[in-house]
C-alpha cells in the first residue's frame, strides 16, 4: 500500500486538520462516541481526495470504521452521523477522559504512580501511558497490545486508534474502559474515579517476550525476556520517566523517580 494516493496526496493528515476534525466530531467517534478514534476520508474518500479539507474527513472508532470498509454500514450513515456526532450531543468521550487538568495518579496493582506519563515502558517502546491534550485538557491514551501469540494487534497514540479492527474490540461502559484481545479475553481494563485517578483494574499481556499482569488490589507481576521477575505489591511514586521499564536483561521499577516509597 501506497503512501499517497493518486492525486499525490499523503495518507498522513497535518496535525492541525486533526485538531480541527476532532473538535468539530467532540473527540469521539461519530456514530458511538468512543475517544480512540481513527481519521477518515468522506466524500470523496481517501482515494480521490486532492486534499486533507477539515470539513471532508471524519472520526471514527476501529470498530465501526471497519463496518464501514466491509460495506456492512453505507457511507450515507457515516454522513449523517458526521452532520451530528455522537459526543457533540451525548457527551461519551469527553466524560471518560475528562478528569481533571493535571495528569491523574495511576493506580497499577498496588502501585501509585503520580506525575509519570509512561506507566510501562518495554524496549524504548511506550507500552502504557497518559497524556493531556492541550486543547481539550482532556487525558489522552498511548499503549501497544499485542495478542497472546506476542503478534501487535493494533496501537493508540494519543487516542489515536492505529490498525485494523480484527480480532479485538475497545469499549467504554461508564467509567471503565475495557481492551479484548479476544473475545472475554482482557488486555487491559482501566476505570476512571474522579476527580483524579487512573485505575488499572487488570492487565494481561505479552510484548516482545516480557509478560505484565495484574488485578487491581492484588499486586502486580513483569517477565523480562531473560526472566527476571518483578512483584509489586504496595509502593508510591512520584515523577518518574516510567513506571516499569523492561530491558532484555532485566526490569527496573520507578525509573527516575523524583520520589520512590516502598
Ligand atoms: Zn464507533
Amino acid at each position: 500500500m501506497g503512501n499517497e494516493n493518486k492525486h499525490g496526496l499523503p495518507r498522513d493528515i497535518p496535525a492541525a486538520v486533526k485538531r480541527e476534525v476532532r473538535q468539530r466530531c467532540g473527540f469521539g467517534c461519530v456514530v458511538c462516541g468512543l475517544a480512540i478514534i481513527q481519521y477518515e476520508h468522506i466524500d470523496p474518500e481517501f482515494y480521490e481526495a486532492k486534499e486533507h479539507d477539515p470539513e471532508k474527513i471524519t472520526v471514527l472508532c476501529g470498530a465501526c470504521h471497519d463496518k464501514v470498509t466491509r460495506g456492512v454500514w453505507s457511507k450515507e450513515k457515516v454522513i449523517r452521523h458526521n452532520e451530528k456526532p455522537k459526543c457533540v450531543s451525548a457527551g461519551y468521550a469527553a466524560d471518560f477522559f475528562d478528569i481533571g487538568e493535571t495528569l491523574p495518579i495511576v493506580v497499577f496493582g498496588g502501585s501509585e504512580w503520580a506525575d509519570t506519563p509512561t506507566i510501562i515502558e518495554a524496549f524504548g517502546e511506550t507500552i502504557l501511558g497518559l497524556s493531556l491534550d492541550d486543547d481539550s485538557g482532556l487525558v489522552q491514551i498511548s499503549g501497544v497490545f499485542h495478542n497472546d501469540e506476542d503478534q501487535e494487534i493494533f496501537r493508540i497514540d494519543k487516542n489515536e486508534w492505529k490498525g485494523s479492527a480484527g480480532n479485538f474490540d475497545i469499549d467504554i461502559v461508564g467509567s471503565t474502559l475495557t481492551v479484548r484481545k479476544e473475545k472475554r479475553k482482557i488486555a487491559l481494563k482501566i476505570k476512571v474515579e474522579p476527580p483524579n485517578l487512573f485505575i488499572v483494574e487488570e492487565i494481561d499481556m505479552v510484548f516482545r517476550g516480557a509478560q505484565i499482569s495484574g488485578v487491581r488490589n492484588k499486586g502486580f507481576k513483569v517477565v523480562a525476556p531473560d526472566g527476571s521477575t518483578i512483584n509489586v505489591h504496595t509502593l508510591k511514586a512520584e515523577s518518574c520517566v516510567a513506571g516499569v521499564n523492561i530491558e532484555e536483561n532485566g526490569v527496573s521499577l520507578g525509573y527516575k523517580c523524583k520520589k520512590l516509597r516502598f
